[in-house]
């Protein structure tokens, strides 16, 4: 196995740098389709496109219609050829950018990421979620190839949902908690290579950055404003965890994130919100963990106010039997569990989320009584 490490092209964060967007793409190409819809047209359309004008840039804008289906994409890659655009642009969250990544690729043309949200790893990744026509995950797949530009607009960040931002911490606390299992088994990464000390330095450096700087920007973004830690937490949610995951690998954390939207009670969280559930479940699965670690990272979900425990996931009083179909997911066979230095059981895995739940309300509780 070979040490890979993969990452879009090139990165630029910044306040107002939409407002620059057109010196920036006509690097990569002249005719760009972009992939927005009405609501984040409506945010960002008027100083993007004028940018685009002024470099002379002839953009065809396509509308969004809300899901990453594989016909949604198919149908901006054929609007993409029929326009001779080289170049796709996804402007919006997660669903919009993966479906901009699958109709780049599927047209042959690069491929742009401007994310309005700090709330996923989709930026700078290879990879598309996909989705049906219900919004019921239909697993991934990767391109090959990572965004040629991913900008990142630090003031639409901090204005955007601050419950959004803080998800994305969810998903980027993960990405350090998930490298190292993944390291210490020698595991495959997303790219099936083994991650490179450059990788791993990226998924610690994004852990220690969210520890130190996250409640400080969730304060910030509170506010609507822009500061040196909202910057910080920017580049930890976006870039560092989106090289850290893709170049380091993932492992029980994602996959029981993965498995909840399949209870209909989960369906209105947010992927960062599962992951930052499914941390504690593995944490809690792990034989390894020192116990201190574990509380300060419980600690750290609990003061940004992301789900810990069943309640909170809209899951109160779940019977163990219910849990049983995620067990027998994570220990299934391709599971990303198995990255683990240990032997994985369905059993193993209900008891780890089951502790978890009964950890998340302890600390709670332990949190709010230092509180008063
Ligand atoms: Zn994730």
């Amino acid at each position: 196995m070979y040490f890979t490490f993969l990452a879009p092209r090139k990165y630029v964060q910044g306040r107002n740098v939409l407002r620059e967007a057109g010196a920036h793409f006509s690097k990569v190409g002249k005719k760009p389709v972009v992939l927005w819809d009405a609501r984040v047209k409506a945010l960002v359309g008027e100083r993007m496109l004028s940018s685009l004008k002024e470099a002379g840039l002839e953009p065809h804008e396509v509308e969004f219609r809300g899901d990453s289906t594989k016909a949604e994409a198919a149908r901006v890659a054929q609007l993409a050829r029929d326009h001779s655009a080289d170049m796709v642009v996804g402007v919006g969250g997660g669903k919009t950018l993966d479906t901009a990544k699958a109709a780049a690729a599927q047209a042959s043309v690069k491929m742009v990421s401007v994310p309005t949200l700090a709330s996923t790893d989709s930026p700078t990744s290879s990879y598309t979620v996909w989705y049906d026509e219900k919004g019921a995950c239909q697993g991934f797949e990767s391109w090959g190839v990572n965004p040629d530009l991913v900008l990142v607009d630090s003031q639409v960040i901090a204005e955007a949902p601050v419950r959004a931002f803080v998800a994305g911490m969810g998903d980027a606390l993960s990405t350090w908690v998930e490298a190292e299992v993944v390291h210490t088994t020698r595991g495959q990464n997303l790219a099936g290579g083994r991650a490179t000390m450059v990788a791993m330095a990226i998924a610690r450096l994004g852990y220690e950055t969210l520890l130190q700087y996250g409640l400080e920007a969730k304060r910030a973004v509170e506010q609507k404003v822009v500061t040196h830690a909202v910057e910080k937490i920017i580049e930890a949610n976006t870039l560092m965890s989106g090289l850290g995951f893709e170049s380091c690998g993932v492992a029980t954390a994602h996959m029981i994130a993965n498995c909840l939207p399949g209870f209909p009670e989960c369906r209105q969280l947010m992927h960062g919100e599962e992951v930052a559930f499914g941390v504690i479940s593995q944490l809690c699965l792990d034989e390894n963990m020192p116990t201190a670690e574990m509380h300060r990272i419980v600690d750290f979900l609990i003061a940004l106010g992301l789900p810990v425990s069943f309640s909170e996931l809209g899951l109160e009083g779940v019977a163990r039997d219910r849990l049983k179909s995620i067990g027998e997911v994570c220990a299934g066979s391709g599971s990303l569990c198995h990255a683990h230095p240990f032997k994985v059981t369905p059993e193993k895995v209900v008891d780890a989320m089951i502790a978890a739940d009964a950890l998340g309300q302890e600390r709670k509780r332990k949190c709010r009584a230092k509180a008063e």
